[in-house]
C-alpha cells in the first residue's frame, strides 16, 4: 500500500524516476492523462537495484528507528509473513521502522518495505500489524511499483516519438518526480494487495479478522481533522471493510469444514 503521498514518500519516487528513466524526455502535461498500462517492463535486478537506491534515500531523509525491542517485534512477524511472499516473488524482502508519529507503511520494488512508528501505535496487535505487513508484501509481489514506473516509461517513450527523438523535449529530474507524484496505486491494485496479501498472513497463522479490524481503526482515525497520511492515497473504502470481512468469514468457514 503507498499509504501516503508526502514529501518525504516522494523523495524515493522523484530517485526511481530518475534511475528509470535515465535521460528520455518526459512531458508531464502531455502525459498526465494518458491511461495506457504498459505492464511491468523492469527485470528482477532492475526492480531490486530500483527500490534499493530509493531505499537509501529515504534512510538518509529520515530516522530509522534503532530501538531493539520494536526491531525485533517487527523482524519477528516479518519471519512469518515474508517466506508466504518469497513464494510468489522470491525478493530480499526487508522490513524497517521510521521513527515518526505519522500512521503510515509503503513499500518498494525489490523488497524493502517501511512502518512509520504512528501504524505500529494504532495497530494493536501483531496481527494487524502482519495484515499491513502481508499486504505491503503483496504490493511488491503483484510488482506495483514496477508497473507504473515501466507506465511513465512507456509514456516517455511515446512522448519520445511524438516529439521527434530526444532532443526534442527533454525535461528537468524535478520534471520527472512531478509526474511520479502524481501516480498512485489504482483500485485495483489496492484489492489485488487486500487479497494476496491475506493470503500471506492467514498462511503464517495470523487472525484473518486483523485486515478488517485494522481499516476499521483507520475509517474511524480518518474522521478527525486530516486523518493518517495513509488513507490520502488509500482510501478504506466500505466495500474494502466489508471484502476483508466476508474473506476472513470464508477462511474460517473452510477451516472450520476440514476439521
Ligand atoms: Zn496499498
Amino acid at each position: 500500500m503507498r499509504w501516503t503521498r508526502t514529501t518525504r514518500r516522494r523523495a524515493g519516487a522523484t530517485l526511481l524516476a530518475g534511475a528509470a528513466l535515465g535521460a528520455m524526455t518526459f512531458g508531464g502535461a502531455v502525459v498526465t492523462g494518458c491511461k495506457a498500462r504498459f505492464g511491468n517492463m523492469l527485470s528482477k535486478s532492475d526492480e531490486i537495484r530500483l527500490g534499493q537506491q530509493a531505499a537509501r534515500d529515504i534512510e538518509r531523509k529520515n530516522r530509522v528507528e534503532d530501538d531493539p525491542a520494536i526491531n525485533a517485534r517487527m523482524q519477528r512477524i516479518a519471519s512469518r509473513v515474508f517466506p508466504h511472499a518469497a513464494r510468489d516473488f522470491d525478493a530480499p524482502f526487508t522490513i524497517k521502522v521510521i521513527d515518526s508519529k505519522d500512521v503510515n507503511a509503503f513499500a518498494l520494488p525489490g523488497g524493502p518495505i517501511y512502518f512509520y512508528r504512528g501504524l505500529i501505535d494504532l495497530a494493536e496487535s501483531d496481527d494487524e500489524i502482519a495484515a499491513v505487513l502481508g499486504h505491503e508484501a503483496a504490493h511488491i509481489t503483484r510488482h506495483h511499483s514496477a508497473k507504473q514506473i515501466s507506465d511513465a516509461q512507456g509514456k516517455s517513450v511515446l512522448l519520445d516519438i511524438l516529439t521527434q527523438g530526444r532532443g526534442g523535449a527533454v525535461q528537468t529530474l524535478a520534471g520527472l518526480g512531478l509526474v511520479l507524484d502524481q501516480l498512485s496505486y489504482s483500485r485495483g491494485d489496492e484489492s489485488e494487495s487486500d487479497e494476496v496479501g491475506f493470503r500471506y498472513f492467514t498462511a503464517a497463522g495470523y487472525d484473518p479478522a486483523a485486515m478488517a479490524s485494522f481499516f476499521r481503526k483507520m475509517k474511524a482515525k480518518s474522521k478527525g481533522s486530516g486523518g493518517p497520511e495513509w488513507l490520502s492515497s488509500h482510501p478504506v473504502t466500505d466495500q474494502r471493510i466489508r471484502r476483508s470481512e466476508q474473506r476472513a468469514a470464508e477462511y474460517t468457514r473452510q477451516r472450520s469444514a476440514l476439521r
